[in-house]
């Protein structure tokens, strides 16, 4: 049983959130409209950078508003749950499904067009008037005579001259590093330029990274149902666990060995952060829970520049800041086991 002034405290807490005169103000409108706005978005790039971003905000909002109406039972002074934090887990859900569509959209759009040509070699014919002088073949070493049509690249002014199409080909043709098959149309390698594709091998090495939305080539980190990922950061954020030491995403963790719903990854644990969990040793769980607010912190501000809120928003973002720092270490710590019970 909580006591009244605890309880109290929670419900203003929670108001934050969602607000007592009308729960559907507060978060669940900010959410709303977070999705009109992301629906609109038509660069898909833009369109996904923005749902992360929001998805990650709401996400955190939800953690700390459930994490109110456990501890201060308001269920029992008859806010419903279902009509607030379950509302608002549905549209978080809907803000990760958005993700996944926009990647989705994104691929289909890239096995529609065309990887950009750098290096393709346009071969033009080029009829002279009087020509002045015999010329010899670049390729073959036979004789242009005078007056007599030569092939030459539009784009190089290299100033050399072709008796055919098949010279011209052999010349300029570069040879897949892939298949061998020569080719005029090639795509150098962005990280070794010596290196060049045919089209069929290039559209094969071109992926979209499901974890940043970027369009990569080449290796990869991971490939996890038929999804690629090109770095561990990209693989772990949408297939790692949440480390409740240091609040990245992780995929290399252990579970703890009294609470197993508790993660801890592999860097935390060589560190013995978990050592340091002690309820009686209140300054040790204060750093814990310190070090897991700031990278909270600094994750949503690498991202703030791009995706400035209202000032209205960013007033109540600021109070729900204060507010969690004043959260009693140890509830969040229960709070956290309660996340991963989810
Ligand atoms: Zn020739
Ligand atoms: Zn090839
Ligand atoms: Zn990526
Ligand atoms: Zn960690």
């Amino acid at each position: 049983m909580v006591d009244k002034d605890k309880q109290q405290a929670e419900l203003r807490a929670f108001g934050l959130y969602f607000p007592q005169y009308d729960w559907e103000q507060g978060v669940l409108r900010e959410i709303k409209k977070d999705l009109e706005k992301i629906k609109k978005i038509t660069n898909l790039e833009e369109k996904y950078q923005k749902a992360k971003f929001f998805w990650d905000k709401h996400n955190t909002n939800e953690i700390y508003a459930k994490n109110h109406y456990i501890s201060g039972e308001l269920g029992k002074l008859g806010i419903s749950f279902n009509d607030t934090i379950a509302k608002y887990r549905q549209l978080i859900r809907e803000l990760w499904d958005l993700q996944i569509e926009t990647i989705r959209e994104l691929e289909k759009q890239k096995k529609s067009t065309k990887p950009s040509t750098k290096n393709q070699s346009k071969p033009k014919r080029y009829k002279p008037k009087p020509q002045q002088e015999n010329w010899t073949c670049q390729e073959c070493f036979s004789e242009i005579k005078t007056g007599e049509e030569y092939w030459y690249h539009t784009t190089k002014h290299d100033n050399k001259k072709f008796c055919s199409e098949e010279c011209f080909s052999d010349h300029y043709s570069q040879t897949c590093s892939n298949c061998f098959k020569k080719t005029l149309e090639y795509y150098p390698d962005k990280q070794y330029p010596s290196l060049v594709y045919c089209w069929d091998c290039q559209q094969e090495r071109e992926y979209i990274c499901w974890g940043c939305a970027k369009t990569k080539e080449g290796d990869y980190y991971a490939e996890k149902d038929s999804s690629k990922y090109c770095s561990k950061e990209c693989y772990a954020r949408m297939c790692g666990e949440l480390c409740n030491y240091c609040a990245n995403n992780v995929l290399e963790f252990y579970h703890d060995e009294e609470n197993r719903n508790i993660i801890i990854c592999v860097d935390c644990k060589k560190k013995g952060e978990d050592k340091k969990f002690d309820f009686d040793g209140k300054k040790h769980v204060k750093d814990i829970v310190e070090a897991m607010k700031k990278a909270m912190k600094e994750k949503s501000e690498k991202e703030q520049n791009n995706n400035k809120d209202s000032a209205d928003d960013q007033a109540i973002e600021r109070e729900r800041e204060r507010e969690r720092a004043n959260l009693n270490t140890i509830r969040l710590m229960t709070s956290l086991s309660l996340i991963i019970l989810n």
